[in-house]
């Protein structure tokens, strides 16, 4: 039987796909063996290589101006890789929204003059700071904003205005989710294990004008151009995750493409924020219009509740729903693969839960 998995990362695929690749996972296309086996360098690969970027590309509408790169080390990789590669001045302006924007801040800020923009560490990150663009520096390599607070459960509703300074957008936790405008950014990276593919594979997608920027002692597998000029292939690739990430695609596209799939998963977790707003038994403690449409922390009225709903859960199918040390109490993520009844049935337990609790 198939559990509803609410985990934060990594996190449920859709089913469809998952046979899929059970079914292709013996004999891929006549290939006589898996993804797993194949080398990188064969026509198979090739084709898969080819079609994940394309995809990509059609489904976040990428314009040609910007080159798509599949690499590895998860994104927290690109937390030190961005200021190694983007290093014309050796300062940038960082957002802290939560731990992983202040992750990627405590590492650029081993190489020079990083500094943070704005932070709402103040009401433990249940809140967007309002940005201008006169709160960044001019002259800074780059802006860089996390779009969804996995965490804490937050998200920008707009993109902020950096002038002429390039955007640096962490998407892990949202690519594919909703539509986003490209164009405004000057990078955008995520890694696929929530809404993508199985841990593995990295996704970056960088404008062309800020492609030789790196700092010289830049690693050269962190270098963006690197895998820019090999097409990805300048070493051995996350074949099997880049492969589901295809499967993943096409499972996407057939549904109709991102701004479906956002409509979707605004119905999802309205269905769970409205219930949550009626109850005098749990609560979201984010700003309103801050908050995420693919994580959503809430909490019961007691510790000694909050563990007592996550073991009841689990024993429903209901499984991962134990919120981050951070904010405690729960924590269910709904990304795309999550179907709408499983949301539903999260529902109905949480009623059933208070009824038997109050
Ligand atoms: C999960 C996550 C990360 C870390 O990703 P890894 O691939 O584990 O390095 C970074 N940023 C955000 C927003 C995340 O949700």
């Amino acid at each position: 039987m198939r559990n509803y998995n609410f985990s934060a990362g990594p996190s449920m695929l859709p089913l469809e796909v998952l046979e899929k690749v059970q079914a292709q996972l013996l004999d891929y296309e006549g290939s006589g063996m898996s993804v797993m086996e194949m080398s990188h360098r064969s026509k198979y690969y090739d084709a898969i290589n080819n079609e994940v970027e394309a995809s990509l590309r059609e489904l976040m509408h990428v314009p040609d101006n910007y080159d798509i790169i599949f690499v590895q080390g998860g994104a927290s990789t690109q937390f030190e890789a961005i200021p190694l590669n983007i290093a014309k001045n050796k300062k940038a302006d960082y957002v802290i929204t939560g731990n992983f924007s202040k992750k990627a801040y405590k590492e650029a800020q081993k190489y020079g003059d990083y500094k943070a923009a704005a932070s709402s560490e103040d009401k433990n990150f249940t809140y967007i700071p309002e940005l201008k663009r006169d709160m960044f520096r001019p002259d800074a390599d780059y802006v860089h904003i996390c779009y969804n607070n996995t965490i804490f459960g937050t998200r920008y509703t707009s993109i902020p205005d950096t002038g002429n300074v390039p955007l640096i957008g962490d998407l892990s936790s949202c690519i594919l989710s909703e539509e986003i405008d490209v164009s405004k950014f000057g990078v955008l990276y995520a890694g696929a294990q929530k809404n993508i593919a199985p841990a593995g594979v990295t996704i970056v997608i960088v404008r062309k004008d800020l492609q030789e920027l790196f700092d010289p002692l830049c690693p050269t597998m962190l270098k963006w151009k690197t895998q820019i000029d090999n097409k990805s292939l300048y070493n051995t690739p996350p074949c099997f995750s880049t492969y589901v990430a295809m499967e993943v695609f096409r499972w996407l596209k057939a549904l109709g493409g991102v701004k479906v799939m956002q409509k979707i998963n605004e119905e999802k977790a309205k269905i769970l924020y409205d219930f949550i707003d009626n109850s005098s038994f749990y609560t979201n403690k984010v700003n309103k219009k801050d908050r995420s449409i693919m994580n959503v922390p809430f909490v019961s009225p007691s510790e000694e509740l909050n563990a007592k709903f996550v073991a009841e859960a689990a024993k429903e199918g209901l499984l991962t729903l134990k919120g981050h040390k951070l904010v405690g109490g729960m924590r269910a993520s709904i990304y795309n693969a999550m179907p709408i009844e499983g949301v539903k049935k999260l529902v109905e337990f949480m009623k059933k839960f208070e009824m038997e609790n109050k």
